[in-house]
């Protein structure tokens, strides 16, 4: 019985993490697979912290053209997958 996720299942489950929208199994099993994965570690908090950008600028700056919104999502997912 595998009691943590791969790389792919993480990867694929991640929005829904993100968003709170998984029950307590899968939450823990990508936990432990985060503290056992660098890449993923990585991965998960540049994705975290550009959600959060963004909904700070669509918060806080309705004027933000969903263009630029875009803009920075396309440069920080290159940023990641260059990494990988
Ligand atoms: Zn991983």
């Amino acid at each position: 019985m595998k009691h943590s996720y791969d790389c792919k299942t993480c990867f694929n489950l991640l929005i829904d993490y993100l968003e709170g929208e998984l029950d307590d199994e899968k939450r823990r099993k990508i936990e432990e697979h985060l503290k056992t994965c660098g890449p993923c570690i990585n991965y998960f908090q540049t994705y975290e912290k550009t959600t959060k950008l963004l909904k700070t600028l669509q918060e806080q700056e309705a004027s933000v053209p969903k263009s630029t919104q875009d803009r920075i999502k396309d440069f920080v997912l290159k940023e990641i997958s260059d990494s990988r």
